[in-house]
C-alpha cells in the first residue's frame, strides 16, 4: 500500500494536512509535483512566479530528503501522470491540498471523479487558508461583498488555528523511473534577467519561517505606522511564501498569538487584517470566478477604455518612465526585484486605469508576469478595487493623486531615490514633481528633463477630471 503525495501550491513539510493525511497509516508515501502549465489555461504561471517556484522546488526536495525521501518531479497532464504513478508504484491513494483558482479547481473535481473511478482512495484538505471560502457567510447565507462585514464574521474566530507539525520522517516509497530534475521543467529565464531576484529573494520554506520570526519578533509592533512608507522595510514581504505555500496562515496567525496574544489586540491588529485581505481575496475568487477577467460590477463592462492608440502609455507605464516619479519608482521596483510595495501598488494601478484610461485587465496581466508573488485572488482583488470596479472597491471618485502621495509617504524621496537614480539629487520640495523645478535647480542637480528623465506622459489634474466624467457616465447610464 503506498500513497501519493500530490504537491502543488503547499511548497512545504510544516502544517501540510495533505502529508499528514498521507502518513497517517504508516504508508510509504511518493511526494510529486506534476508541471501542467497549460492547465492553468490563461493564467498560467508568469516568469518572476516561475523563478520563484523553480528554487522553491528545490528547496522542498533538499527538505524531502532530509526526511529520507525526494520529490519526484513529472510534467505534463495532471490525470495522466498521476494514473502513470499509481500503476508505476501500486499506489492506492492520492492525497492533496486544495485551489481555488476556477479552472484548477474544475480540473481538480475532475480527477478526484476519474481516480475514484478508477478504484483509488482521494482526499483534498485545507492548506492555503484560514476559513474555507464556503465557512463564511452573511446571515442570508449569500456571499460577502464587503470587506469590513467579512473580517468582522472572521475576527470571531481566529483564536482556532491548530497548524500541524512537520513530520520528523517519511516513510519513503518505491522508486519511480529517473524521473526529472527541476532544471528540466525550463521556469528560469533564459537570459539573465533574473540578477535583482537573486539578490532580493530566498525562496522555500526554511527562508519563510526565518522572514516571518523576524518580522513578528522585531517589526509587527510598528507595522501599523510603518507600513505605507515603502522607503522602508516596514512590512513582511511574505507575500510570495505565502503564494506558493512555503509558511501557512495557520502557522503564522499562531506565531502572532503565541508572541502577542490576543490577534486582534491593537499591537499587531493591522497585520493580522492584511492576512484578512487576503482570505477576502480568496473569499471573491471562489464565489464570484468570472472577475479574474471580468468586472464584479457589471456596469464598468461598457466603460470606454483606450484601446492600442494608448499602447505606447502602456508601455511607458511597463518600463518606468511616465514621468511621474513615485510611479516609476513602484515599476521599476517591480521589474528588479518582482515585488512592488503595497502603498505604490495602489498609486501606479490608478494612473493605469484612472488617468490614463487603460484596461484593468493590461495591468493585471503585467503584474502576473513580472510579480513573484502573483496570485489570481490577491491580483484580481488589488486591480478591480484600485478600478472602482470590484466588490468593496475604492469609490470611483478617488483617483490617486501620485504627487500627493509621494509627499506623504515618502516625503525625503527615500523610495523615489533608490529607484530613479537620475532624480537622486532633486530637493525634496520637488522631488516628487521634478517638472514644476526651476532650470537652475534641474541644472544644479544634474537633470535634464525630457532626457535623463522623461516629462510627465500627462497631465494628472486633467486626466483625472476626464476619468472622473467617464467614470461618472458609466454608473449613470449603465
Ligand atoms: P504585508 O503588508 O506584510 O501583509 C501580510 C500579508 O497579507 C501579505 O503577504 C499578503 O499575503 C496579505 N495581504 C496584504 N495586503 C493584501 C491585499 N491588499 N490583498 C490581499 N492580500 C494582502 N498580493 C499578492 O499576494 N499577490 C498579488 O498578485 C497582488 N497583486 C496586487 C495588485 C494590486 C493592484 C494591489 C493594489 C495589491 C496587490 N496585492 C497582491 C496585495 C498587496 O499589495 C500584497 O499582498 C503586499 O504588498 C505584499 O507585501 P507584504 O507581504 O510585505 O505584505
Amino acid at each position: 500500500m503506498t500513497a501519493i503525495l500530490w504537491f502543488r501550491r503547499d511548497l512545504r513539510l510544516d502544517d501540510n494536512p495533505a502529508l499528514v493525511s498521507a502518513i497517517a497509516d504508516g504508508m510509504p508515501v511518493i511526494p510529486v509535483y506534476i508541471h501542467a502549465p497549460d492547465e492553468e489555461a490563461s493564467w498560467a504561471r508568469g516568469a518572476a512566479s516561475r523563478w520563484w517556484l523553480h528554487h522553491s522546488l528545490l528547496a522542498l526536495d533538499a527538505s524531502l530528503r532530509r526526511l529520507g525521501s525526494r520529490l519526484w518531479i513529472a510534467r505534463g497532464d495532471s490525470l495522466a501522470e498521476l494514473r502513470r504513478i499509481a500503476a508505476v508504484t501500486g499506489a492506492t491513494r492520492v492525497v492533496w491540498n486544495r485551489l481555488y483558482d476556477p479552472v484548477i479547481r474544475e480540473r481538480d473535481t475532475q480527477i478526484k471523479q476519474a481516480l475514484k473511478a478508477d478504484g483509488l482512495d482521494c482526499a483534498s484538505h485545507n492548506a492555503t487558508l484560514l476559513f474555507e471560502p464556503w465557512d463564511i457567510a452573511t446571515a442570508e447565507g449569500r456571499p460577502y461583498r464587503v470587506f469590513s462585514a467579512f473580517w468582522r464574521a472572521c475576527a470571531k474566530r481566529l483564536c482556532e488555528p491548530s497548524p500541524l507539525p512537520a513530520p520528523s520522517t517519511l516513510p519513503a516509497g518505491p522508486d519511480l523511473e529517473k524521473g526529472l530534475a527541476v532544471e528540466d521543467l525550463g521556469l528560469l529565464p533564459r537570459f539573465l534577467w533574473d540578477t535583482g531576484l537573486r539578490a532580493a529573494w530566498t525562496p522555500g520554506e526554511s527562508a519563510a519561517l526565518a522572514s516571518a520570526t523576524a518580522f513578528l519578533d522585531e517589526r509587527v509592533a510598528v507595522y501599523g505606522a510603518a507600513r505605507d512608507l515603502p522607503g522602508i522595510p516596514g512590512t513582511s514581504r511574505l507575500s510570495p511564501h505565502l503564494h506558493l505555500g512555503e509558511i501557512s496562515p495557520r502557522r503564522l496567525l499562531t506565531m502572532v498569538i503565541a508572541r502577542h496574544g490576543d490577534p486582534t489586540a491593537a499591537r499587531v491588529e493591522a497585520f493580522v487584517r492584511e492576512l484578512g485581505w487576503r482570505e477576502f481575496a480568496y473569499h471573491l475568487l471562489y464565489h464570484f470566478p468570472r472577475t479574474t477577467d471580468e468586472p464584479l460590477d457589471a456596469r464598468f463592462a461598457a466603460f470606454p477604455w483606450r484601446g492600442a492608440e494608448a499602447s505606447e502609455d502602456l508601455a511607458a507605464w511597463q518600463q518606468g518612465r511616465t514621468g511621474i516619479p513615485l510611479v516609476d519608482a513602484g515599476m521599476r521596483e517591480l521589474w528588479h526585484s518582482g515585488w512592488m510595495h503595497n502603498r505604490v501598488r495602489m498609486v501606479a494601478a490608478s494612473l493605469l486605469t484612472k488617468n490614463l484610461r487603460l484596461p484593468w485587465q493590461s495591468g493585471a496581466r503585467w503584474f502576473w508576469e513580472t510579480l513573484v508573488d502573483a496570485d489570481l485572488a490577491s491580483n484580481t482583488l488589488g486591480w478591480q478595487w484600485t478600478a472602482g470596479c470590484g466588490a468593496d472597491a475604492a469609490p470611483y471618485f478617488r483617483v490617486f493623486n501620485p504627487v500627493r502621495q509621494g509627499e506623504r509617504f515618502d516625503p525625503q524621496g527615500v523610495y523615489v531615490r533608490r529607484w530613479c537614480p537620475e532624480l537622486a539629487r532633486l530637493p525634496d520640495t520637488c522631488i516628487h514633481q521634478p517638472w514644476t523645478a526651476s532650470q537652475a535647480v534641474l541644472t544644479a542637480c544634474g537633470v535634464r528633463l525630457g532626457r535623463d528623465y522623461p516629462l510627465p506622459i500627462l497631465d494628472l489634474a486633467a486626466s483625472r477630471q476626464v476619468a472622473l466624467a467617464a467614470w461618472s457616465d458609466t454608473r449613470l447610464t449603465a
